[in-house]
């Protein structure tokens, strides 16, 4: 990443505001759908309009979005209301495009940044072009691959860059819809502190609820910027119903967030105790995550007591749990003291759930 030339946001004929707000629909589903909500959002401190015209869906059969006839909605939005535009590039074709269409601004999904052959060709389709480009982190948490992509479209010579987190996918269910990660946004400023950070809030709640507690974190780290999925009717929406909302809940949301002065002593970026605590956050949520897991399986295995008519403690094998995760935590420095606790607590509570499953 030394080797790339980033351009800043003010290149990209943006207000210095912070923080820069990019907002619009998940998808594009009608002309009117994306006329109203870039109207209202015009009365936001939304600078960008976002829609996505091409969707990427984990599953065939859903609203897959309307393709090259809303270009020419967001054509209309910019002539309309002046706010610049943005939608998602998947591949070369797309890119062209958009180009022709003339997008302001072209962002990369998370989906896509995962893939150097796709990032190759959409790099390939701007070559000599000049517009900016937003990066979301890849779907797994790997800087390289992120940087790469970086690096695959500043050889293309793209100087006008941004990346945005959007949380990164995980196994099983976990409070958010895209774990946020902070410590890979902090190593990506690490490594190229001008490259603008935007968070994308709905991405990684995948719950409206959840936008703000988001954001707000954003903001005490320093990132420039936010991008909020957002729709005149959120529940009627074709995608990501649960985590848009209107036009007017953003402006209210944006406005509520508690813009803190940054630490001028820290690459003008964050303080070490707010790096130090969103990754205790992050392990908390994990912990969380892990226990809540445990205590399904102890559910299953409750049942299979009750079907098989065996008693609830089995001391043997609580024996033998407790030796093994002393041992295992004696190899990680953990003192035997504390693991006891830890792990007579959880089984307490393994206890009086399979003592509920008993008696139901
Ligand atoms: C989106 O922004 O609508 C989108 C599909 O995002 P991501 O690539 O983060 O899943
Ligand atoms: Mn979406």
């Amino acid at each position: 990443m030394n080797d790339i030339n980033i351009a800043p946001l003010t290149e990209w004929g943006l207000k210095p505001e912070r923080p820069v707000l990019i907002s619009g629909p998940c998808s594009a589903e009608t002309e009117e759908q994306v006329l109203e909500t870039a109207r209202q959002l015009k009365d936001t401190q939304t600078q960008v309009f976002r829609a996505g015209v091409w969707k990427p869906r984990t599953r065939p059969n859903t609203f897959e979005g309307i393709g090259v006839e809303a270009l020419k909605w967001l054509k209309t939005v910019k002539q309309e209301t002046g706010l610049l535009t943005t939608t998602e590039v998947a591949n070369a074709q797309h890119t062209y495009e958009a180009l022709k269409y003339g997008v302001d601004i072209i962002w990369i999904g998370a989906r896509t940044t995962v893939n150097p052959f796709t990032m190759q060709e959409i790099a390939n389709a701007l070559e000599g072009v000049d517009i900016p480009v937003m990066i979301k982190n890849p779907i797994n948490p790997d800087v390289e691959l992120w940087c790469g992509a970086f690096e695959r479209l500043s050889k293309a010579g793209i100087t006008r860059l941004a990346a945005i987190h959007r949380g990164f996918s995980s196994y099983g269910e976990t409070l958010y819809r895209n774990a946020p990660n902070w410590q890979i946004a902090i190593e990506m400023k690490r490594r190229k502190p001008d490259l603008p950070m935007i968070c994308d809030p709905s991405h990684i709640g995948g719950r409206a609820s959840l936008l703000k507690s988001i954001s707000q974190r954003a903001m005490d780290l320093n990132f420039e910027g936010l991008m909020i999925e957002s729709h005149i009717n959120p529940k009627e929406a074709w995608s990501d119903a649960k985590q848009q909302i209107t036009p007017k809940e953003v402006g209210e949301m944006v406005n509520s967030l508690t813009l803190r002065r940054m630490d001028p002593g820290n690459n003008g970026f964050l303080s070490q105790l707010e790096v130090l605590r969103s990754e205790i956050d992050r392990l908390d949520n994990e912990l969380l995550t892990v226990l809540d897991n445990r205590m399904k399986v102890v559910e299953k295995i409750g049942k299979c007591k009750k079907d098989n008519n065996v008693t609830i403690l089995q001391s043997g094998r609580w024996d033998k749990v407790i030796e093994q995760s002393t041992a295992a935590a004696k190899c990680r420095g953990l003192s035997e003291e504390f693991t006891m606790k830890v792990f007579s607590a959880i089984h307490q509570e393994s206890i009086n759930k399979q003592t509920s499953i008993m008696n139901e």
